[in-house]
């Protein structure tokens, strides 16, 4: 039984960041693009506010991206919002069933009929309740995934501008997708535009208003923002993923993106047979939420098999503190199974392969920690069996470190291979992935090259700077004071 009826829908308070930062990153034209791109949205808001709703303040890529994308848009004069809504374990499980299926996956196997539509909907009505006496029939609401999708004709409703975006998807499209769809449909169509992270991701019932806005990440957030390799190898020492140089652990400082110091306080939670490895030890690196489809489980069996000529490398599987993440209830489970399959492998190997969940008390925090271990890895992994987009990735890149993605959904365009990165034709193709890890660490002179032009690839398609202008684009024209249409950009 639901009993949401008290239910406070969280507000995520923004601070303004200046858009003018992107310029000397992006270079003159494109900054000439994105600073009229800014003025035309501002014109078109002038006195609406923009609600951004989604499931979870912190914990993979949607939270990750909402936070910076937001920051600007204030600084741009936009008065832009940030709620989460409030669900039970009943509606997060459906809506990972709803997740998973999206991703052509049969998840739990669980059924998506009239019993859980109707769980889903008494959740939805709570959130309703309270957000619509925030919206206005002026307002713009962008409301985020499969969680918040009952919101849309609601919100419709009241005359406000609704648009949905999904984050995920795939390009196979089965029964269970289907299924997926059935169930999400009569809510979707009701926004006067979608956006999706690809065109192949689009249902043919939203394709007459659908939006191309692929993911971004940005260069000036504590996750990735430069860091010295010895400041990174201090964060690591401290949380206790890495061997202290000299035995001893120093405080370890970073600063937060106002530029105000911080401090890495709170440990990780390590599973490890023996002493952490030396800072001096090659790193394989995959983080992720603690989900099936991102398949740690997979990583490891992988670099198992070829670990005898990865050069001494340790294998880091790294993700949030399992109860951290509000929307995703099978973590917990996931990491279970994981922690099953390590202690199957032999001590040596044991000695080798961490299972590291961070702390999550702090998001700015967490965000220092995985940009040390980004930016120490030898080697990055992505090794999902379905991405949408693979924000690890393009952070990865960005760091100008050498990828190993699976060629699956967005990973397969944003790396192209033994370009900017090496991609596994069939995610469960071990042999095929312990090879790839294998040339890289074979060829240090290959590494190094896919890395530089990773940097320059994500420069050039995946900052948050083109993400602003696409949805400044699609605002101004939803507004009325341009043609609806998707912003040109050019095709990674
Ligand atoms: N992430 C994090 N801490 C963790 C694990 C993941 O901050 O312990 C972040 C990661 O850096 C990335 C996001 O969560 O920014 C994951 O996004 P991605 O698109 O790779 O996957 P999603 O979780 O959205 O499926």
């Amino acid at each position: 039984m639901c009993t949401l009826a008290g239910v406070h829908l969280r507000e995520i308070q923004i601070q303004a960041e200046p858009l003018e930062r992107f310029d000397p990153l992006i270079g003159p034209e494109a900054a000439a693009r994105l600073h009229a791109g800014a003025e035309r949205a501002r014109e078109a808001f002038h006195g609406r506010t923009l609600f951004n709703v989604n499931s979870t303040a912190v914990g993979g890529g949607v939270a990750e991206m909402l936070q910076p994308l937001l920051a600007y848009s204030r600084g741009a004069g936009i008065d832009a919002r940030w709620l989460v809504l409030q669900g039970e374990p009943e509606f997060f499980r459906i809506t990972k069933r709803l997740h998973n299926r999206l991703h052509g996956s049969r998840g739990d196997g669980g059924p998506l009929g009239e019993t859980e539509r109707a769980a889903y909907e008494r959740v939805i009505a709570a959130n309703a309740a309270e957000l619509l006496a925030l919206v206005g029939p002026e307002d713009v609401a962008l409301l985020h995934d499969p969680q918040t999708a009952g919101l849309v004709p609601l919100l419709a409703r009241t005359g406000a501008t609704v648009v949905w975006r999904s984050h995920i998807g795939t390009e196979r499209w089965n029964d269970e997708v289907e299924t997926a769809w059935t169930f999400l449909r009569r809510y979707v169509e009701e926004a006067q535009a979608v956006v999706f992270t690809r065109e192949a991701y689009v249902p043919a019932f939203l394709s007459a208003r659908a939006v191309i806005i692929p993911p971004s990440v940005d260069p000036f957030s504590v996750k990735n923002a430069p860091l010295q390799p010895e400041v990174a190898r201090g964060i690591l020492a401290r949380v206790g993923i890495l061997l202290p140089a000299c035995g001893v652990v120093e405080p370890a400082l970073y600063r937060h993106a106002d530029g105000s110091p911080g401090r890495v306080d709170h440990c990780a939670d390590v599973v490890r047979a023996g002493p952490a490895p030396a800072e001096d030890a090659p790193l394989v690196l995959q983080v992720s939420r603690w989900d099936g489809l991102k398949d740690m489980a997979g990583v490891m069996d992988g670099f198992a098999r070829v670990a005898d000529a990865l050069d001494g490398a340790h294998l880091a599987l790294v993700g949030p503190n399992v109860a951290g993440v509000e929307d995703d209830p099978e973590g917990a489970e996931v990491f279970e199974a994981c922690i099953r399959r390590w202690r199957t492998l032999p001590h040596a190997l044991r000695r080798r392969i961490q299972l590291v969940c961070l702390p999550m008390q702090d998001r700015d925090e967490n965000a220092a920690i995985v940009n040390a271990l980004q930016r120490h890895a030898a080697v990055v992994v992505q090794k999902s069996l379905e991405e949408g987009f693979g924000l690890t990735v393009a952070e990865a890149m960005w760091k100008s470190r050498p990828v190993v993605g699976s060629a699956v959904g967005g990973i397969s365009e944003q790396l192209v291979d033994g370009e900017s990165g090496l991609l596994v034709r069939d995610p469960r193709d071990l042999d095929a992935f312990g090879a790839a890890l294998v040339r890289l660490f074979e060829d240090p002179d290959l590494a190094g090259r896919l890395g530089r032009a990773a940097h320059e690839r994500t420069r050039a398609h995946f900052l948050g700077s083109r993400h602003l202008l696409q949805y400044a684009e699609l605002f101004a024209g939803l507004l009325g004071r341009e043609r609806v249409a998707p912003a040109p950009v050019a095709a990674p």
